[in-house]
């Protein structure tokens, strides 16, 4: 009876807590802009048909619901690997690349992190000044620490190259630098390719360990490839990234908790001894993966016409982003007598309005606008249906 009565109430999720304070609100038009996951033209949840019909395929093979490895399906980890790589990843083709199913990309990242405090000698992690409210609980509850580097100009809502490239430049060498691999969360600013050069330069040169999170391969440009350009890049370049892939908005697998987790080694003998710690990482905090999801994403990259339907839904799903950023900008600039270049320049599931904290909480208490206190817009969460009521609303606060 007493045994927790010291438990102090914490506070609600940043992003979760406004999903719970938009199911209560009784007004007629609220929109919620805070959750990032992926709506239709008429804001319903979508699941992709290429997912349907893999699900189906599989359900008639009558498979057994037997544990997979601790690392998980081999296939699920040699195809996820390759997504993420390109065919012709020199460490891919060497064999040294350790790779895991992990649950989905927070699971990714908290493996990674777990991994970083017991075998690496730096335990701070560098990421941008945003990032998504998640990596640095993830980073802290692996006993790491968060700090940050420079990223985003709030003078241009871009990127401020010489800001970040300089802070890379003056951190301790050796230091563990998070990046995204594309469709930067929160801001969505992404470096040019020329920039992703630039970095990748300097984080060989300071011997940096890059640990790129990749939740985003196919859903920014609605190209696996073009999306995958960092991660490739700084792969050829020699440098041995640690990459957290995630499949909830690429295949819609939000809550089959689907994903991996690669670490690119020195050798094969490296990777074996890697992947040994791994797993035993693994075996004490849940055993083995969920592997319904890993199913799906398997059928979906082995069955010709499911992965030619899958490209197809990326460019629907991307393409439906990209018409919202132009409405969005179309209306704004109509109504407000502003400019709003940087909602199409910026790329991916957000946008980074620009908007104030007490824009933010105006737009939520007067009108059920629920969003993030930065401003973050989940665009996908814009339709047709509420995009005018939106535009109208933020534009009353402006004029
Ligand atoms: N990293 C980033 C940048 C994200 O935006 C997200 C999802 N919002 C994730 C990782 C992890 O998502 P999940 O655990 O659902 O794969």
């Amino acid at each position: 009876r007493y045994f927790w009565s010291g438990v102090e109430m914490g506070p609600p999720d940043n992003i979760f807590g406004l999903v719970e304070a938009f199911k209560n609100s009784t007004h007629p038009n609220k929109v919620n802009l805070a959750m990032g996951a992926y709506r239709d033209e008429y804001g319903n949840p979508y699941v992709l048909n290429c997912i349907k019909k893999a699900e189906k395929i599989i359900l008639d093979r009558n498979l057994d619901k037997e544990y997979a490895g601790m690392s998980g399906f081999a296939d699920f980890c040699a195809d996820a690997a390759k997504l993420t790589f390109g065919e012709d990843s020199p460490g891919l083709s060497d064999g040294r690349i350790a790779t895991v199913q992990s649950i989905s990309g927070t699971g990714s990242l908290y493996l990674a992190s777990t991994f970083f405090a017991k075998f690496y000698p730096h335990k701070v992690v560098y990421h941008s000044n945003q990032t998504w409210g998640n990596h640095a609980q993830v980073f802290k509850s692996a006993g790491l620490e968060a700090n940050t580097y420079t990223y985003y100009d709030k003078s241009t809502c871009g990127l401020n190259a010489d800001g970040m490239l300089k802070d890379l430049r003056e951190l301790p060498s050796g230091s563990i630098i998070l990046l995204h691999a594309s469709a930067h969360n929160p801001t969505g600013v992404d470096p040019t390719q020329q920039q992703w050069r630039d970095i990748g330069k300097v984080l060989k040169e300071k011997g940096h360990l890059p640990f790129i999170d990749m939740a985003y391969q196919g859903f920014a440009t609605g190209d696996l490839d073009r999306d995958a350009f960092a991660v490739r890049l700084l792969e050829r370049e020699g440098l041995q990234p640690v990459v957290t892939q995630s499949c909830a908005k690429n295949l819609g697998l939000y809550g089959e908790r689907t994903g991996a987790l690669h670490v690119v080694t020195a050798s094969k003998e490296e990777k074996d001894r890697v992947m040994s710690q791994i797993k035993i990482l693994i075996r004490p905090t849940y055993s083995n993966p969920p592997i319904h999801g890993a199913r799906l994403a398997v059928e979906v990259w082995r069955n010709k016409d499911l992965y030619k339907e899958w490209l197809a839904e990326l460019k629907i799903m991307s393409g439906r982003i990209s018409d919202m950023r132009k409405a969005l900008q179309l209306g704004l600039e109509t109504n407000t007598n502003r400019k709003w270049p940087h909602i199409t320049r910026q790329i991916g599931m957000f946008c980074y309005s620009g908007l104030e904290t007490d824009q933010v909480t105006l737009l939520r208490e007067e009108h059920a606008i629920f969003m993030t206190k930065d401003g973050r817009i989940s665009m996908v969460s814009l339709s047709n249906n509420n995009i005018e009521y939106v535009v109208n609303c933020i534009s009353k606060l402006l004029i």
